[in-house]
Parts: C-alpha cells; structure tokens; sequence
C-alpha cells in the first residue's frame, strides 16, 4: 500500500538524503499501478499521477486546484461522504469502495484508501487518496454470481435460482389471490440421444431445446434447467387449469418437429408434470415435488393415455393417475424411509452341506415401517425398481454389507457376505465407483463380499455391465446367480458366465421330493455345475429331507427355514458365537 509521507518529506529540504528520496518518491509515483491523488488542506488537488489520468482520463492540468468532487458519480448519497470525512478527520484515515465517475461519464468501482497528514501541531496540511480500479473484480463477481444461479450448458437459471424465484412469486400470488402453475419437464429416453450420438450431440440438443423453450414460455414466466434432460417453467398469473393446460400444449407444439443435430433429425418426446398453487400445494417444496410426480405419472400413462406424439402431460392428482395414487404415495414413503433410515438388513445363514459349519450369510432387506411394521422385501423392492430409488437403495445395501465385513474381519470371523443386487442397480454406470468408495471406506478381504445376480439380468449383456463384473472380479469379489432355473438356465451361457456360485431356486427344492422332474432338475443343475467347477448352494430348504437328499446329490451349500431363518445381526451374532450351534445344526444334516 502507499505510505503517506511525511509531512517533512513533502515540506522540507533540510534532509540530505533529500534528492534521492525524491528521486525514489517520484519513480514510485509514476509507475504505481494505483492511482493516487494529493490534495491540500481544503481537498484542492495539488498532484496526480499517471495512474490517475489512466483510471479517470483526466490528465494532471485538468485536475490542479480542482477538488475530488469533479469524480462523484452520484450513485452515494451526501450521509456516505459526510461519514467518510468525519472518520477522515478524526481517525486520519478511511478506506472503502466508493463509485466514481470517469471523464467519459462511465460509473467505475474503486477501492479508495484516505490518509489525512498532519504537520508537528497536529494540524491536517495534506490528504492523500491512493485507488484501485476495481471494474475487473466486478466482473469476476458478475460471472461468480451467473455461475452460482445458472446452468452452465444452456445459461439458463438453475434450479436454485427457480426456488428464490418460485417462493417471491408465491409471496405475490398469495396476496393477489392468484394461481401459479409449475411444471417438470422431461425428455423421454433422452439417454438414447446421448448413447447413439455422443455426449457432445447430445449437449447441442439440449442447448437447441433450451432455445425453443425459453422462445415459448412467454414474458413473466420462468424457465429452469433441473439438470440432465429435466427443465423447470413457472407459469405466473394463471386463472385456471386451462392457462397452464394451454401452456403444456404450447410446450409439446414446440416437439413436433425434429431437432437437427450433426445432419440428424432426432424426433423427441417429452413427458409434462404440473403442479397448481394453491390446489397442489402452498410451498415451493410442495409444489416441486408434486409437479415431479405428476411428471412421473405422465410418463408411466403414457402408453395408456397418450395424447400426442410429441408427448404427454399430467395435473397432479389428476383421475387418470388415481391408479397411480398408491403407487406415487408409496413411491414418496420410500423416498422418506431413505431419510429416515428405516431400511434394515436381516441376515441368512448358509451352511456347508458336509460340515455343517456357518460359510457364508445373505443379507436380505426389510422395511421397518412406521405403521406397518416389518415389511418383506416384495412389498417394495418391485416398486424401487421401477423408479429410479432402487439405485439409492442399492447403494445403502452394499455400503451396509462392506461395513459389516469390516466389523467381521475385525473380529476375526471369516464369513462369505451376499447381497443381491437388482437388474437396474447392476446397469447403472455409477454402481462400480460406489462399490469401490465403500471399499476404500471399510477395510476387509474382498473375497467376502459375493454379489448375487439373477440370470436374465446378468444375460442383458453390456458393455458396461461386463466391465462391473470384471473390475470386482479381478478385486476378488464374487458373483452367485440367484434363483437358478427360473431364467435361461442354457448349458451354452452358463460356460460363459462369469460366476464362482450357482443357488437352485427354492420352487425346485420345494418339489424335488413330490415330483421327479423336480428332482431331475436339480440333479442336473448339480451335475453340470459341478462339470464346470461352480459351488451349488440350494436355497429354500425347509425340511431334514430335502437336506438329506441334496447332501447325497453332492450339492455344497445349503440356505432355508430349516437351519435359519433371516434374521436380524445381532440373533446372527449370537448365533456366531456359539460354537454349540455347529453342532446342533450338525445333527440336522
Ligand atoms: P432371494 O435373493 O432369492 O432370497 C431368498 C428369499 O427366500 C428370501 O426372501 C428368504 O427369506 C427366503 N427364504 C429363505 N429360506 C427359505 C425357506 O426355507 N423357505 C421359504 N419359503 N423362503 C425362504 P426375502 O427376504 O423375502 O427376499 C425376497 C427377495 O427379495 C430376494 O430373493 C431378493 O431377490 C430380493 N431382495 C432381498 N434383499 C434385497 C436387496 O437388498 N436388494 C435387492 N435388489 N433385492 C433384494
Ligand atoms: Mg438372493
Ligand atoms: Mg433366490
């Protein structure tokens, strides 16, 4: 920063090092990058340097004998200067940002620094103001304050910036008695787009949809980019469902006709969700997540009540979605047991059919429901896999599953951990990170951890699901395929699956000792399995029969109510302890 000399400095030429002083004062001056401004006593500016001029544009004759007034911008009222002197006066110093004005008439932001010199009497003889321009910070702010509140693809608001938006307008809709109307806009199988022409093609669609939409949605309106190929509108100053009915029919005029991109037509569809203020909600929480669940429902009916090609459009707690009404209220139950952490994981014994020793445990998840109590896993792990909250879900099982093999290995226990994984979990391209996040989070052997996939999923081929399975192979984590003999059960594909472990389903179990075909199955899947070095584990054992007879056959692995049922860890720990239960469990096989 610019000391302010001293008063002898400016005033005497007693000191002998005088010349040089000066000679270093003047450089300093000149080629400071601040502009700095010398007044006399009654603010009447005596000097300026090239800075100044170069900030202003007012040269040094310009400025001698005039005061800093000639700068006022006029954006201050006369309080702010008349503050700014008193401290100038009384502390000898101020310094803010302050509005001025150039010689050009442009208003500029600067960083001004005061300081009052006083003579041996203590009486003010100078002010020197030194200044930075700081035009360029207030840009970098702009662009800041642009990148909080938009999207960077399209530049439109983001999803933030809708929310600030949306509650002002309810503030004003509520005391204008007025409706508003909020929409959740979807782009149907939008991935497509992005698989068959590259992220890239798929980034200019969107920015070419963003363009018609926001040429569409009207003055007042807003237009929301929620992320991915989902937009938000609010449709301000509605009288009635019809208004935002004709907005959602102006939104899907705007889909008729097909996006170019790269010399490609691409033809889209979208799927609308409107939400009504005040009918479907007073917040803008409310709002959101009604409009997005109307739009789920658009999209779901879509086969059903498709209206147009370009798409469909649905008022939340419209009758056409009443057969949806349970879903969608199970559907958010869901999303709340997530937050609630009402998920919990009950645990299944497998025994080694020879020994009859603990080898390995199943997680199996249940829902602690508030008022329904405990829920097994068909009530709900259809519904979370026909949504998208199977994924998080997912996520919660194997991170479980990872922490309890940490505790384990801890306590010295060396137990195979399965968890299932659904179709849709095992496609999603983030699933591999996660599991690799939760390993780096718990510390415990790999080759613990075992992944039970059903057959028709893991026929469903991709490239991305085959690099899951070899990335956690080569880890050491295993694969089982669960239910076995429910899917393809082709001799041909199983020498092409990857899979250390092969469980019989329970229904042949069940019927292997009631009818032959049963038992011709199941010897079967045994032989062939054994054929090709694969460990057979039967699930759904229930009686000392059906465990005999699978020990005969050679099977490995035994899973059902007749040594365990699922249950919760710590009935399974105590169980683990007691070295007496292998022996019990001994006299059952
Ligand atoms: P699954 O993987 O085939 O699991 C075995 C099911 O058979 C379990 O049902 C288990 O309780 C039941 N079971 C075990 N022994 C016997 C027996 O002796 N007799 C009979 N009748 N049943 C027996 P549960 O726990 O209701 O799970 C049903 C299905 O839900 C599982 O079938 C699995 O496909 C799915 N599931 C469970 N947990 C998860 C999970 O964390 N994620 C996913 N995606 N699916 C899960
Ligand atoms: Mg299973
Ligand atoms: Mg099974």
């Amino acid at each position: 920063m610019f000391e302010s000399p001293s008063h002898d400095a400016l005033d005497t030429m007693s000191n002998p090092d005088y010349e040089k002083q000066l000679y270093l004062g003047n450089l300093v001056f000149k080629h400071l990058q601040e502009g700095i401004i010398i007044t006399d006593d009654m603010t009447r500016i005596l000097q300026v340097n090239a800075a100044f001029t170069h900030i202003t544009g007012y040269t040094q004759e310009e400025m001698i004998g005039k005061t800093p007034k000639i700068l006022y911008s006029g954006k201050h009222d006369p309080s702010f200067y008349k503050s700014m002197w008193e401290k100038i006066n009384s502390e000898k110093h101020w310094a803010g940002e302050i509005w001025n004005r150039r010689k050009n008439g442009e208003i500029y932001p600067e960083w001004l620094e005061i300081n009052a010199v006083q003579n041996e009497k203590c009486k003010i003889t100078h002010y020197i103001g030194v200044f930075s321009d700081l035009t360029h910070h207030k840009n970098l702010e702009e662009r800041l304050w642009f990148q909080t509140w938009h999207d960077p693809l399209t530049g439109l608001p983001n999803r933030r910036r809708l929310e600030t938006h949306l509650k002002k307008a309810l503030v004003e809709a509520k005391h204008h008695q007025h409706q508003l109307a909020l929409f959740f806009l979807d782009v149907d199988e939008f991935k497509v787009v992005n698989n068959s022409l590259g992220q890239n093609a798929g980034d200019r669609v969107l920015e070419k949809i963003a363009e018609r939409l926001s040429q569409a949605i009207g003055s007042g309106n807003m237009l929301a980019r929620e992320g991915g190929d989902e937009f938000i509108i609010l449709q301000t100053h509605v009288n009635e469902a019809e208004d935002a009915a004709a907005m959602a029919e102006k939104l899907l005029d705007l889909f008729d006709s097909p996006y170019k991109i790269e010399s490609e037509e691409i033809h889209l569809r979208i799927s609308l969700g409107i939400a009504l203020f005040p009918d479907n909600g007073k917040t803008a929480e409310d709002l959101l997540r009604h409009a997005d669940i109307a739009m789920y429902a658009a999209k779901n009916t879509l086969g059903m009540h498709s209206r147009r090609k370009a798409g469909n459009y649905m008022f939340y707690g419209a009758p056409e979605s009443t057969s949806l009404t349970r879903y969608l209220k199970v559907r958010e139950e869901l999303e709340q047991a997530l937050t609630a952490q009402e998920f919990v994981l009950y645990y299944q014994p497998q025994l080694d059919l020879r020994t009859g020793r603990i080898i390995g445990v199943e997680a199996l998840i249940r829902w602690q429901h508030p008022q329904r109590g405990l829920l097994p896993p068909s009530e709900f792990i259809p519904l979370a896999e026909q949504t998208s909250l199977i994924l998080p879900i997912g996520d919660w099982v194997i991170e479980q599953v990872c922490r309890q093999l940490s505790l384990w290995k801890a306590a010295g226990l060396q137990l195979t951990l399965a968890a299932n994984l659904s179709a849709r979990q095992f496609k999603s391209n983030s699933l591999l990170a996660h599991v690799e996040h939760c390993m780096s989070n718990h510390l415990f052997d790999p080759r613990y951890l075992e992944f039970e996939i059903t057959e028709t999923t893991l026929m469903d081929k991709t490239s991305m699901t085959t690099h899951f399975v070899d990335a956690c192979r080569e880890k050491g984590i295993r694969f089982s395929i669960d239910d076995f003999g429910t899917g393809y059960s082709s001799l041909a594909y199983l020498e092409a699956l990857p899979v250390n472990t092969i469980k019989i389903d329970q229904r042949f179990v069940a019927g292997m000792l009631k009818n032959r075909k049963d038992l011709a199955i199941v010897k079967a899947i045994i032989e062939m399995g054994h054929a090709m070095n694969l460990t057979l584990i039967a699930e759904g054992i229930e009686t000392s029969e059906q465990s005999l007879a699978l020990k005969e056959m050679g099977c490995d692995l035994a899973q059902g109510f007749w040594f365990y049922r699922p249950m919760p860890i710590n009935k399974l720990e105590q169980i683990l302890r007691i070295d007496g239960s292998f022996n019990e469990i001994h006299n059952r096989i």
